[in-house]
């Protein structure tokens, strides 16, 4: 078949691929060691109220530093954790961190934590979080879970009866990156959930198309009337803060306030300064 059609034909195997493969391959042999070694590190990116601009919550963004190829960013790493089944100790390890940082230093702070489905799909999962909050004595209600609209797509019953004992811990659930993916009015009416987070492709496009803002408009004022607190993410100038408010989103959070900040970074200083000018 490589002569097929008498046609000069590329080597379906090229030395890039070999690369990535070896790449993926040392990455995967990697990250079991690099949960155990403590080379993944937690930051946290402010979540502000527009309104008053100040800081209300934070997420938790896991970065790998890695010894020999530096900060590996974690879409690089986190499709590899849940194909592995690392995602489950690299999960527990990050909400153990947020929650103990956040209750003991920040106690008027949410802080919210990535699920994914594969954690989501997990039977300990309830258990391990109900750990986490007996361990870190953080109110319950200060935890908020993100979660994305995949993790329905294999068994949404389930799913549902997941989040719902989530909820019966009493922490928070929001929506990630509502508006890509597979979202459906469904979710917002069958989903136990408390926040939507606008997904940022959407407040990218807030400016300067009236399209992307009549969509924003659209999902503000869906959130409200089905009494959910409505986060814009991706902020990153003025102009679509200003827009925001104008629409009257209630929180946001993106670069226009800080970039994900250290540990022990002051991210009360995030949204005072600039929202309030
Ligand atoms: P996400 O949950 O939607 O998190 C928001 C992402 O947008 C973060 O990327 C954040 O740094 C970035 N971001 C925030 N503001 C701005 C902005 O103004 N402009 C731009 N261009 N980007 C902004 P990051 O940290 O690279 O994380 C990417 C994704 O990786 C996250 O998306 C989340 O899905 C996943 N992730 C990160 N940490 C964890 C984790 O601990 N567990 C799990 N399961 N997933 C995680
Ligand atoms: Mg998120
Ligand atoms: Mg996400
Ligand atoms: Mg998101």
């Amino acid at each position: 078949a490589a002569k097929e059609g008498g046609k000069r034909r590329f080597a379906v195997f090229t030395p890039a691929m070999r690369d990535s493969i070896v790449r993926r391959h040392g990455l995967k042999a990697e990250l079991e060691h690099a949960i155990k070694q403590r080379e993944l590190v937690v930051q946290y990116q402010p979540i502000v109220d527009l309104a008053s601009g100040q800081t209300v919550s934070v997420e938790a963004l896991v970065r790998w530093n890695h010894p020999g190829r530096g900060r590996i960013p974690p879409l690089e790493f986190i499709p590899l954790a849940e194909e592995t089944g690392l995602i489950v100790p690299l999960g527990r390890y990050v909400m153990e961190e947020a929650c103990a940082r956040v209750s003991g230093r920040h106690p008027e702070l949410q802080v919210q934590v990535n699920l994914s489905a594969i954690e989501l799909e997990h039977p300990d999962l309830i258990e391990s979080v109900a750990g986490v909050i007996a361990r870190t004595g953080i109110a319950p209600d200060r935890v908020v879970l993100e979660v994305t609209e995949t993790l329905l797509v294999k068994d949404a019953v389930r799913g549902v009866e997941t989040l719902q004992q989530l909820r019966d811990l009493g922490v928070q659930l929001a929506l990630d990156d509502f508006g890509t993916g597979y979202s459906s009015l469904s979710y917002l009416r069958n989903l136990p959930l408390d926040s939507l987070k606008i997904a940022r492709e959407f407040v990218e496009g807030l400016a300067f198309s009236d399209h992307d803002a009549a969509f924003v408009r659209l999902i503000v004022g869906l959130a409200k009337t089905v009494g959910l607190k409505v986060v814009a993410e991706g902020i990153e100038t003025r102009e679509q803060l200003d827009m925001l408010r104008e629409i009257g989103c209630d929180l946001g959070q993106g670069y226009y306030f800080a970039k994900p900040m250290d540990a022990d970074a002051d991210w009360l200083a995030a949204g005072i300064g600039p929202a309030l000018v």
